[in-house]
């Protein structure tokens, strides 16, 4: 459908066709406006209800007489629900004309409106503007009388709102009491008899997110009739007419005010519903003085002045969306002067000085061509949803995060489904909901695979966790990157000169596949990179080498078992004492090593079921990887069977190969006590660049003293 195709016709054939089409958009429209504004609880997103209502606007424009003065475009709103008392506002709540245009044409159109209103010529000056952010929760009118909140209602249908006052006094933003806190900002300085405070309720996105997770909680404990909301403005909605106050206080809520109803603020004078210009000269006067009896004004509010103030307020609020700490669907453009205000009125559903200049949407509609399971660089298993391209949130987005099984599966996102997909800010584009009522046929619900999609790998969720894992570690290309890098970082292999870009690099060429690859790499598949000059490579080539000798421990941290941290790795060494050991262990002997629990003693059969991983460990020890293997604990062998048994060496100065800790480690290791001080009993000094005292101490003594080469050959040769 082509909403800016002419339509104009005078043929009768054609004028039925046009009526089918209106009575099915506002058929629709009225359908989908009972599920947002009275239960909700919205179907489709807002960018399809707005197609559709441009859609009718357009054909009521082009054909008149056809115009129904109840069609959805000539009200506001919704209708007030019975369970909620409704009262007639004393000034009319209105909705926003929206442009949805452009940055530099929405503003443009309303300020040529504006002017032309106005009877302003070229020459005149430029008109001056109140810009402010358009809130996404819903329109809330609040009364005081002498000061006192008296009763809150909603919009409703723009003349009847339902009573919430129950639940607004919950929401501790909003005064029950009007103060005066800074007088100098009011333009009235006692407190009115009649105030009627307007403005947004809304929820911040933080506390959206934990009011889905509580509910999330709830319904797996089997809670009936919970939910979770779809967005913000639908969860503040629901909590705003709830029933039960004790329900709504649970659900934070926030306010922003942002005009007023009927106000009467000295005597019991009336003051003119529709003209405020007697009491506040200007919408910043008005803003302030709301400040000034205690309610929260949003501070981007700006007065900018002409078409280019506005573009430059859009633009810079457009920057700004991704990081405020709640939804904004747009910003809203003022007159500032109230008496210009007045002079323009306003038409059926609208004020005429007032413009809502919406964002490009942020959810939209679109179908799911395929669910694909990504594997993440951890091995994590992620469902996505390849969707039919769609412009959403700025960007075109092709595929959406399906987060777990569990939400796939909570969503029931299934193959050819119309779903709601969200992009807001940088967030990762979701799948909000699935639209059930277009669902084709019975396609099969999602479930996902018991293997990786990558490596073929047995997947596994483990208890309490929400994601399935790939247990292909060292195996899976997809978690390549991450195994080459966990393998060489300090605390494992060391492999100092191998860092994240050479990394990326050599796993992007194919140099790189598996972690035995490293040990067979040679100066001229490295020389051949992008930036690596021989020098470098020899350092590199050099540092690898270095890690051949290593510890059973760090060995064991470095292939990234899931769950052995560098703690339950030196367990595990200490207590088998070598790898086969490790490698053929049950469950429930790895029970019995200290502080090893099921989690991680499943955790380490699984690795090692996995014939590949048993094979690359294998591959490594072929490639000279090595440690000094000892007995188990508890079989009567001691230290004194490793070869630097009974030695006792101390490290002074800085050494340029090794970090202290690691030698030490090192030393350890090979059975070799290591101490801070010299003394007669120590084996040798173990002097790096700058050494002391120390280093006088043991030539006074006469004791062996080593330096790096000599250090190396040691370790080495044991
Ligand atoms: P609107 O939300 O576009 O604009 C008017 C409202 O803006 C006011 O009532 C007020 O609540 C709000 N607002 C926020 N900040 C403001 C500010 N600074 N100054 C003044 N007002 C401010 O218009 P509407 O008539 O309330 O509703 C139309 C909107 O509701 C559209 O976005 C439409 O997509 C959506 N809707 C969606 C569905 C659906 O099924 N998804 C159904 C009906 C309506």
């Amino acid at each position: 459908m082509d909403l800016f195709s002419s339509l104009k016709s005078d043929d009768p054939e054609d004028l039925s066709e046009v009526i089918r089409e209106l009575t099915s958009l506002k058929e629709l429209l009225n359908q989908y406006a009972y599920n947002y504004y009275v239960l909700d609880a919205p179907t489709v997103p807002d960018a399809e209800y707005d197609r559709l209502y441009k859609r009718l606007e357009l054909l009521e424009y082009e054909y008149p007489q056809l115009l129904d003065p109840n069609s959805p475009t000539q009200r506001v709103g919704g209708a007030a629900v019975e369970a909620f008392e409704s009262h007639r506002h004393a000034v009319p709540m209105l909705s926003l004309k929206t442009e949805t245009n452009s940055e530099s044409s929405g503003a443009e159109n309303f300020d040529t409106r504006i002017r032309k209103e106005l009877g302003l010529g070229p020459n005149a000056p430029l008109v001056e503007y109140i810009a402010e952010l358009k809130f996404d929760g819903l329109a809330m009118n609040i009364r005081y009388e002498d000061g006192k909140l008296v009763r809150a209602t909603t919009r409703g249908d723009g003349e009847f709102g339902e009573d919430v006052t129950h639940n607004i006094r919950t929401i501790s933003q909003i005064p029950l009491e009007l103060k005066i806190n800074d007088a100098k900002l009011l333009t009235h300085p006692v407190i009115p008899r009649v105030l009627e405070v307007r403005g947004e309720v809304y929820m911040r996105l933080d506390d959206f997110q934990k009011l889905n997770e509580r509910q999330r909680d709830k319904i797996l404990k089997g809670a009936k009739g919970e939910r979770t909301f779809v967005n913000p403005r639908n969860a503040a909605a629901g909590a705003v007419r709830q029933l039960d106050p004790r329900i709504a206080a649970e659900r934070p809520l926030s306010f922003f005010a942002y005009g007023v109803g009927e106000v009467r603020w000295i005597n019991d004078e009336q003051t003119n519903p529709q003209d405020l210009s007697s009491i506040f000269k200007t919408h910043k006067n008005l803003l302030d003085s709301l400040k000034a009896l205690g309610f929260p004004v949003d501070s981007h509010a700006e007065l900018v002045s002409g078409a280019q103030g506005l573009i430059s307020y859009h633009q810079r609020m457009g920057q700004l969306r991704k990081n405020l700490p709640f939804d904004i669907d747009g910003v809203v453009y003022k007159l500032n002067d109230t008496t210009l205000q007045q002079k323009l009125g306003f038409i059926t559903r609208e004020p005429k000085w007032a413009v809502a200049h919406k964002y490009p949407a942020q959810e939209e509609l679109t179908t799911v061509l395929g669910i694909e399971v990504q594997v993440g660089r951890t091995g994590k298993l992620t469902p996505v949803a390849k969707l039919s391209p769609v412009f959403v949130g700025g960007v075109t987005v092709t595929n959406a995060t399906l987060h777990n099984q569990d939400e796939a599966q909570r969503k029931d996102v299934r193959v050819g489904d119309t779903v709601i997909v969200r992009r807001a800010g940088d967030v990762i584009p979701e799948v909000v909901s699935v639209l059930l009522d277009k669902r084709v046929g019975t396609p099969e619900p999602f479930k996902m695979p018991s293997n990786c999609p990558v490596c073929a790998s047995l997947a596994v969720r483990e208890e309490g966790e929400a994601d399935f894992r790939c247990t292909g570690g060292l195996y899976c290309a997809a978690q390549r990157k991450q195994a080459f890098l966990h393998f060489a970082q300090r605390k494992a292999l060391n492999i100092e000169d191998l860092g994240e870009k050479l990394v990326d690099q050599l796993v992007d060429t194919g140099t790189l596949k598996t972690l035995p690859d490293m040990y067979r790499l040679g100066l001229t598949s490295l020389i051949t990179l992008e930036r690596m000059a021989e020098k470098s490579a020899s350092n590199v080539l050099a540092s690898i080498e270095r890690s051949k000798t290593t510890t059973l421990a760090r060995f064991l941290f470095g292939l990234g078992i899931r769950h052995v941290g560098e703690t339950t790795a030196k367990d595990l060494a200490k207590h088998y004492g070598s790898i086969d050991a490790v490698m053929s262990a049950e469950v429930e002997d790895l029970l019995s090593v200290k502080d090893v629990g099921p989690v991680v003693a499943n955790s380490v059969r699984t690795f090692f079921d996995q014939p590949h991983n048993v094979e690359v460990v294998n591959q490594l020890r072929a490639c000279g990887v090595s440690w000094s293997e000892s007995a188990p604990n508890g079989s009567g062998s001691s230290n004194l069977e490793l070869p630097l048994a009974g030695k006792t060496y101390v490290i002074t100065g800085t050494l340029s190969r090794y970090s202290r800790e690691d030698l030490k480690e090192q030393l350890e290791s090979l059975g070799a006590k290591v101490s801070s001080s010299v003394s007669a009993k120590t084996t040798a000094l173990i002097a790096g660049e700058a050494a002391g005292s120390k280093l006088t101490k043991a030539q006074e003594l006469g004791i062996l003293i080593l330096g790096e080469d000599e250090l190396e050959a040691l370790l080495n040769f044991n």
